[in-house]
């Protein structure tokens, strides 16, 4: 029988506290609704206690999906834990998921807590946390580092409080497939109670391991990935999502298991997340990057053509990349619009298909070829819109050095005129709209790419901007890279506006 494992997705939580990958409270949203038709099994929403928009997030997450279990972080005392249970209260199926580190040097670094009163700590927060959540998931932070029978002290104890997760993480991205298998298979043959509870790993990928490294802990009998989409997270990242669940599908015959993944839905996924953050992924990404499935080398593709398994290990379709991406031109109707967006996955309510005809029907006047992923940035930024305080009216620019820009913003109904000089239009534009808006911000990275081939391709910009000492993200497109640029600037000034009113 193929037994099944378990994918907790935790991109809202450890991806998303990753620099760069910021999200509010609707983007949040969106994200979860899209994993949640991935077919995930659990989202790890985020750390409740970290802030009130932390928790809001939380809390609407737990309201949004239906299917999966939704869990909240807390660290390993009251506090935390009370405020994980409140916000995953909704949730239908809710998951508390404390922790504490258990390797002498975090003890001695970071808690200065002896070993016996972390076991205490432990025992006492799972017992807790049990009596607040039906199902409690303990990790034992920094496992991969602890001391092997002290770390089976821990998980006997969590067991013995309730547990039924116990989770062993690779914190530091430090251990390699042999170890972490044998590190699971220990505890799971030593520990009283291991039967009863369901392990999970959860590996970063400082050393480019953490894809292999937790297939080698199902191997040791985990039955649980904890894994980020695109392979977001700390550092280096989490292990990917697509990559371990492609690599499980792809080689059954090594590894017999069976997930709820449905992976017709990873690319559109993939892309949402790279919409919504502005993380880009690279073009030889597996899974998901650009070239993944592209042919370049002459006979490559006389092979391919002949018969596609002779290079070809898996299907772009599995994976929800269609091979003919072309989709749509000018004289493409409304229906026909709508519908390739339900191909999409994305369900548009009538006054979003009207709205998004009329900014295709732009587009496709400059824009012979209208590809998948045109679509997709053209809903992103219309969804991320209606969100925004200020859009971009005009947009004129000259000169080089110094530059001159003139803008037009629109708030409400209201219009608002600046001009700027800059070092480049670019620069001059950002500036005048920081004139109009009244403040004050600093673009610390800025990436154009092009989100379709063709020399009329559209180009999607992706900046950060430093505002009030934090990182604020934007996306924007257009056929003209200024205006995309100038776009995701504005998009960046919202995000930070609409939080300043919800904060
Ligand atoms: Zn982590």
């Amino acid at each position: 029988m193929v037994e099944r494992v378990e994918i907790f997705d935790t991109t809202l939580r450890d991806g998303e506290q990753s620099p760069g990958a910021s999200m509010n409270v609707n983007e949040k949203i969106q994200m979860a609704l899209q994993l949640e038709r991935l077919g995930v099994d659990i989202i790890e929403a985020g750390f409740p206690i970290a802030s009130e928009q932390e928790f809001e997030g939380v809390q609407k997450v737990a309201a949004a999906v239906k299917k999966p279990r939704v869990a909240g972080l807390a660290r390993a005392n009251r506090a935390d834990i009370e405020r994980a249970a409140k916000a995953i209260e909704k949730a239908e199926r809710p998951v508390l998921h404390t922790f504490i580190a258990t390797s002498d040097i975090h003890l001695e670094h970071k808690l200065r807590m002896t070993r016996e009163q972390v076991l205490e700590k432990a025992a006492e927060a799972v017992r807790l946390a049990k009596t607040l959540v039906g199902r409690v998931e303990f990790s034992a932070e920094d496992s991969t580092r602890s001391d092997p029978k002290y770390l089976a002290h821990v998980v006997k104890a969590a067991i013995d409080a309730g547990a039924d997760v116990i989770n062993l993480p690779d914190t530091v991205g430090y251990t390699t497939p042999i170890e972490i298998e044998e590190m699971f298979r220990n505890v799971i043959a030593t520990v009283p109670g291991s039967d009863k509870v369901v392990f999970s790993c959860h590996n970063h990928n400082d050393l480019g391991l953490a894809v292999a490294n937790a297939l080698a802990a199902l191997r040791g009998g985990a039955r649980q990935i904890e894994c980020c989409v695109n392979g977001i997270g700390e550092r280096a990242g989490n292990t990917s999502l697509e990559e371990v669940v492609m690599a499980m599908k792809t080689r059954q015959n090594v590894y017999p298991f069976e997930t709820g993944i449905v992976t017709e839905e990873i690319t559109n996924t993939s892309r949402l997340l790279g919409n919504l953050t502005g993380l880009t992924i690279s073009y030889n990404k597996p899974i998901v990057g650009r070239n993944a499935f592209a042919h370049e080398a002459g006979i490559h593709q006389h092979g391919v053509i002949a018969s596609r398994i002779t290079y070809e290990i898996m299907t772009p379709e599995s994976v929800g990349r269609s091979s003919n991406d072309l989709i749509l031109g000018k004289h493409s109707g409304k229906h026909g619009l709508a519908k390739r967006c339900a191909d999409l996955g994305f369900t548009l309510d009538e006054n979003e298909v009207t709205e998004l005809y009329q900014r295709f029907s732009v587009l496709a006047d400059k824009k012979k070829e209208i590809f998948e992923d045109d679509l997709r940035v053209l809903l992103a930024t219309m969804r991320n819109e209606s969100f925004e305080t200020y859009s971009l009216e005009q947009l004129r620019t000259s000169g080089s050095d110094p530059a001159m820009a003139l803008v037009k913003l629109k708030r409400g109904g209201e219009e608002f005129f600046d001009t700027a000089i800059g070092d480049g239009p670019v620069d001059a534009a950002c500036q005048a709209i920081e004139r109009v808006v009244g403040v004050s911000g600093r673009l610390q990275e800025f990436n154009i790419r092009a989100a379709s081939p063709g020399k009329d391709a559209l180009g999607e910009a992706h900046v950060t901007v430093l505002l009030d000492g934090k990182s604020y993200y934007g996306t924007g497109a257009s056929t003209d890279i200024i205006e995309a640029a100038v776009k995701a600037y504005l998009s960046a000034v919202n995000k930070y506006l609409a939080l300043q009113l919800t904060a």
